[in-house]
């Protein structure tokens, strides 16, 4: 495919993403710490810590790919626990599941193929759903935290981790001149794929801000929803609990 992201209609977005997910997919984890130089590490412990997950806990990692969080989650809840590793993307969750069985992870972990706009899971489900890195692809945004909304027990949170505004301005433009150059380069280094990461400089620049991601959050029925910026607002963690 050779159409920029910008000139794809919405409708053909989900399966331009599904591309792009299903060509990274072999190579996703070493490109994340090439691109964000291994502090990607730092944010999703950070996540994990803000959490508050506790052992027996059911917890959905969605969008979760390769399944990082999913095996922190996993020690965590323990034997009694769940922890669900759900993807729209066959590939990233055969990488997912891959990994975690090397690395031994088996009893307390499923893996459930879905797209996060429709969630098949029963209402009031989870104590604690993540979505790290996964919002920003997903079509429509709002239906989907809505879905989410639905599927956490009440006093369940969401946690959104997810590319944000640099509130520095001046730095801003270092970072936004990064994207555009640094990322695809690096994909055409290694996975000789270039486009995959223009798309993925596109779809920062164009995700919604803390601002509105924090009003999409109430929209859908959160309550108490904050944000702290990390790395200078090159990433958000939004959080927000179910009545
Ligand atoms: N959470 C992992 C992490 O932080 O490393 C993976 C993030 S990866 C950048 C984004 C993931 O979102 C991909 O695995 C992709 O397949 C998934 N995704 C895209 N659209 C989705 C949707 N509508 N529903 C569920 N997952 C989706």
């Amino acid at each position: 495919t050779h159409f920029g992201f910008k000139n794809v209609p919405v409708e053909q977005k989900q399966k331009y993403v599904g591309e792009v997910f299903h060509s990274v997919a072999a190579k996703y984890d070493i490109m994340n710490d090439l691109m964000s130089m291994g502090i990607h590490r730092l944010w999703k412990r950070y996540t994990i810590e803000m959490s508050g997950a506790r052992p027996g806990q059911s917890i959905l990692d969605l969008a979760g790919g390769t399944g990082d969080l999913t095996m922190k989650f996993s020690r965590i809840v323990g034997d009694e626990g769940q922890v669900v590793l759900s993807d729209i993307n066959s590939s990233m969750l055969n990488v997912g599941r891959d990994k975690l069985l090397d690395h031994g992870y088996a009893g307390n972990i499923e893996y459930v193929q879905a797209n996060a706009e429709c969630l098949p899971f029963a209402d009031n489900t989870f104590d604690c759903i993540t979505i790290a890195f996964g919002l920003r692809n997903v079509t429509d945004k709002q239906k989907a935290l809505e879905s989410m909304t639905r599927v956490l027990k009440p006093g369940g949170r969401l946690m959104v981790l997810e590319f944000s505004k640099p509130t520095n301005p001046g730095f801003e433009k270092v970072y936004d001149r990064y994207s555009f150059s640094v990322l695809p380069m690096l994909g055409k280094l290694v996975t000789n794929d270039s486009e995959s990461y223009r798309y993925l400089a596109e779809s920062i620049r164009m995700h919604p801000d803390q601002k509105t991601l924090k009003h999409m959050m109430r929209k859908a029925g959160l309550d108490r929803v904050d944000y702290h910026n990390l790395t200078g607002g090159v990433v958000a963690l939004h959080r927000g609990f179910k009545y």
